[in-house]
């Protein structure tokens, strides 16, 4: 069985849209994943097919009507156990940690709000998950979407080309990666870093390692702290470990 993403939007035009092409076009048209779809004005009310109204409390904007995208969610017959995103600036940022999970599963059901967002009834009715993809606006969430579907595609199994380049990146250690250099060794009098003409495989892993921590303490000190204390607490756990082993041993 391949990975569904099922899409609930007002503007289903805007899928697959970039990932129709490159590695996430190539395993679609290989049928490793599929985008489908529904269309929320399908959904909407009356001959205008309105699936807005204005808030309760007053203030700008419009909101979604909650039986509209409840509508929608009906008729996009996805199973109970895939995971429901709902993309907002409200949701709890994404990570890679998410994006595995959902790539390990069998595929995604993402809501698309517009205007000032989406009735909150609906979303606790239906168990949804609210997600963001940063601290800034979007005008809706087809972009965001987009986002979280180009990060979840690229790890299917068979997508990328070297299943390696998925291990060693950003984020799988908890530290942004090494800066890449490739030829030519000498651009326009600035050299690459001589370690990595070297040929020395060990020295060079713990020049990239270096380089891993400090990038990542100057620009994400959340990140840095996060592993700091990874690492403090295996550390715990190794000697811990070895003296409990000690101790048995004798
Ligand atoms: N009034 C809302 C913003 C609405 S923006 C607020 O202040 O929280 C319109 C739609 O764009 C949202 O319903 C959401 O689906 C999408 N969107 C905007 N910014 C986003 C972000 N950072 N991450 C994910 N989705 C976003």
């Amino acid at each position: 069985m391949n990975w569904q993403a099922t899409v609930l939007t007002l503007f289903p035009e805007m899928f697959p849209g970039p990932l129709g092409l490159s590695l996430a076009g190539r395993a679609l048209e290989k049928g490793l994943w599929t985008c489908r779809t529904e269309d929320l004005r399908q959904h909407g009310l009356g001959r205008h097919r309105a699936v807005d109204d204005t808030p309760f409390g007053g203030g700008a904007g419009m909101v979604i009507r909650p039986d509209v995208v409840d509508a929608a969610f009906a008729a996009s017959q996805t199973p109970a156990d895939v995971p429901r995103v709902y993309l907002t600036p409200r949701g709890r940022p994404l990570t890679q940690q998410d994006v595995r999970r959902y790539a390990a599963g069998s595929g995604v059901l993402l809501l698309c709000g517009r205007f000032e967002g989406v009735d909150e009834r609906v979303l606790q009715a239906h168990d949804v998950e609210q997600v963001s993809i940063g601290d800034y606006i979007l005008s809706g969430g087809e972009t965001a979407a987009l986002v979280l579907l180009d990060a979840c595609v690229r790890l299917l199994p068979g997508v990328m080309g070297c299943e390696e380049s998925g291990v060693e990146e950003s984020f799988s250690e908890g530290l942004l990666e090494y800066p890449h250099y490739t030829r030519p060794a000498e651009w326009e009098g600035r050299a690459v870093p001589e370690i990595l003409l070297s040929g020395n495989h060990a020295a060079i892993a713990a020049w990239r390692q270096k380089q891993a921590e400090e990038i990542t303490r100057e620009r994400r000190p959340d990140l840095w702290s996060a592993w700091l204390a990874r690492k403090e607490r295996n550390m715990a756990e190794a000697v811990g470990g070895a003296a409990q082993t000690d101790h048995f041993g004798v």
